[in-house]
This record gives structure tokens, C-alpha cells and sequence, in this order.
């Protein structure tokens, strides 16, 4: 199994885990939880722009 990122906040995917979405034109994102899964489908919020995420990015580097 490959270990996918999620395309919101960058954070790496366990087999089994998180959430696969595909959008209308084909395209399929991942998303590690609901959280980034709502931000970026419901809300459109930027990324770079969270707090939460940005944390979350530095933790991982
Ligand atoms: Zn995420």
C-alpha cells in the first residue's frame, strides 16, 4: 500500500485511513481527516492561511 499526503495540510495518510474524494472532473484528493476534508471541499479555506495547519507542517519538518 502506497502511504498517500493529504492534499490539504500535507500530513501523510496510513493504509485504511482518511478520506478519498473525487471530485466532478475525475481529479481524486485525499484528505487525512473530516477537518481538512470540510475545510477544503465546504469552506474553500486556504491552507497557507491556518493556523492549525501551518503547525501542524512544522512539526512534520
Ligand atoms: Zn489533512
Amino acid at each position: 500500500m502506497k502511504i498517500h499526503k493529504c492534499a490539504f495540510c500535507g500530513a501523510d495518510i496510513p493504509p485504511g485511513y482518511g478520506i478519498m474524494y473525487v471530485r466532478t472532473d475525475g481529479t481524486v484528493v485525499r484528505y487525512c481527516s473530516r477537518k481538512c476534508f470540510v475545510s477544503a471541499t465546504r469552506f474553500k479555506r486556504n491552507p497557507r492561511k491556518l493556523a492549525w495547519v501551518r503547525k501542524q507542517q512544522k512539526r512534520q519538518s
